[in-house]
């Protein structure tokens, strides 16, 4: 099974009613590393993250207004044009207000941020042949020794055997996972990392010489909340508008999930990475209009997680003086 397909399946079996899952976020500080699988566990203010919004709020707006006092745009510490993007994203998303005062516009957060909403982070990392492991090791000893998360964990298909075992640094935790039957059995606990202490990131990797960072608690604290921001507004699911137009594509019930299986390819397919008219077995459907049939991830998603699905919060502002009931 194609990676991508591998992965669609481990997230579900793997979320629960009390998580938040989420693919392909990046989790390296100063470089592009990017966690196939995130999952989050809930800490006790989850329920007020959850009731700002369903998105994501940029980390620069929560750092900027994390102060109950209205500040004006240059508060956010960014590039002018990434820091109107980021305003513009928050006020969209019902999690910062503007005022304005005279000529001058300011803003603040609709509800204040809370401190302690995320328990834990686990990345996965997902290898379902362990005979073509790529970069496998310098990806999990990245996260190891960068530590911006509470844990690793290794998914593959494959039988794990002592040598792979022992390719594997000791704190990541080893999975033998089964697509088709969802069938997880843990070859190894992943070990507790300590995202409150300083870490190392391996900015570059030439033979020979390595180019190594220390990285502060500060940077990494920043750095988890950007994680768990994304994967709170991304989720995992494929969207509608990613299923293919496609008389080989059908739904099928997964775990917790609907998701696009394919008669040509006999197993289920990241639409995303693998469908489209290149495609060698695209056939075009009789109705190009497949995808408003497909079932809603997002009804699925708030239903099968701790994701709250478009909250009684803040109203949605609509203009300096103008506010909105949150409609989709
Ligand atoms: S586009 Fe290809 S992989 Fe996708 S459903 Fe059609 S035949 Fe299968």
């Amino acid at each position: 099974m194609r990676e991508a397909a591998f992965e669609l399946a481990v997230c579900a079996h793997v979320e629960e009613r009390d998580r938040v899952l989420a693919r392909q976020i990046g989790t390296g500080v100063d470089t592009r590393r990017i966690a196939d699988v995130i999952v989050l566990d809930p800490g006790p203010d989850f329920e007020t993250r959850a009731s700002i919004t369903d998105r994501a709020i940029p980390p620069v707006v929560i750092e900027a207004f994390a102060a109950s006092d209205p500040r004006p745009a240059a508060a956010v510490d960014a590039h002018p044009e990434h820091a109107q993007r980021a305003i513009e994203h928050a006020l969209d998303a019902g999690a910062l207000v503007a005022e304005r005062d005279g000529r001058r516009t300011t803003y603040r957060l609709a509800r204040p941020y809370p401190d302690d909403w995320v328990d834990s982070i686990v990345a996965i990392e997902n290898k379902p042949d362990l005979d073509r492991p790529g970069d496998l090791r310098a990806q999990v000893r990245h996260d190891v020794s960068l530590g911006v998360v509470d844990r690793v964990v290794l998914v593959t298909a494959s039988h794990v055997t002592g040598a792979h075992e022992h390719r594997v640094p000791d704190p990541v935790g080893i999975w033998q996972f089964d697509p088709a039957s969802g069938e997880r059995r843990v070859v190894r606990e992943a070990l507790s990392l300590d995202p409150d202490d300083w870490g190392l990131e391996v900015l570059d990797r030439d033979p020979g010489a390595w180019t190594i960072e220390t990285v502060d608690q500060s940077a990494k604290r920043r750095r988890r909340i950007a994680i768990a921001e994304r994967a709170y507004g991304a989720g995992w699911r494929p969207s509608r508008s990613d299923w293919p137009a496609c008389a080989r594509c059908s739904a099928v019930s997964v775990g917790t999930a609907t998701l696009p299986d394919c008669a040509w390819a006999d197993r289920i397919v990241d639409p995303r990475a693998e469908c489209g008219p290149d495609c060698p077995g695209f056939e075009a459907a009789a109705d190009p209009d497949v995808a408003p049939s497909t079932p809603d991830p997002d009804r699925e998603r708030d239903n099968s997680s701790a994701w709250v699905r478009d909250p009684p919060g803040p109203y949605r502002q609509v203009g300096l003086d103008q506010f909105s009931r949150k409609s989709r």
